[in-house]
């Protein structure tokens, strides 16, 4: 994780970072370091600038998973209409195939045909 130009403590230049700060990438020593549940930071600052950051992250995911609900719904409006074409064409079908209907007859024969049924 830490990269030699960057390996010893932002405070202590003779002391040996132990972590990175998360939000500005800063290394830090074991006595500097503030560590939270998100992770290793350089200053209380940065983990509250971080978990301001990531608080908006999770709000933004909570915002994409409700587009994606949207589509959802719109693909599912999408299937039903299509199921009505499928069930409209299926009839006329039917009927073309039952009556003799000048065109309509003709047309089903024609994508019967087509079909090979
Ligand atoms: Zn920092
Ligand atoms: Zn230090």
């Amino acid at each position: 994780m830490l990269d030699g130009r960057l390996s010893s403590c932002i405070n202590h230049p003779s002391v040996s970072a132990t972590a990175r700060c998360k939000q500005c990438g800063k290394p830090v020593c074991g006595a500097c370091v503030i560590s939270s549940p998100l992770g290793s930071f350089c200053s209380d600052a940065c983990r509250e600038r971080f978990e301001a950051f990531s608080k908006r992250v999770q709000e933004l995911d909570r915002d994409t998973t409700r587009a994606r609900w949207n589509i959802g719904t719109k693909l599912r409006q999408f299937f039903s209409f299509l199921i009505f074409v499928i069930v409209v064409l299926i009839t006329l079908g039917v009927i073309g195939t039952l009556f003799d209907i000048p065109v309509l007859s003709q047309w089903v024969f024609v994508f019967r045909a087509w079909f090979g049924i």
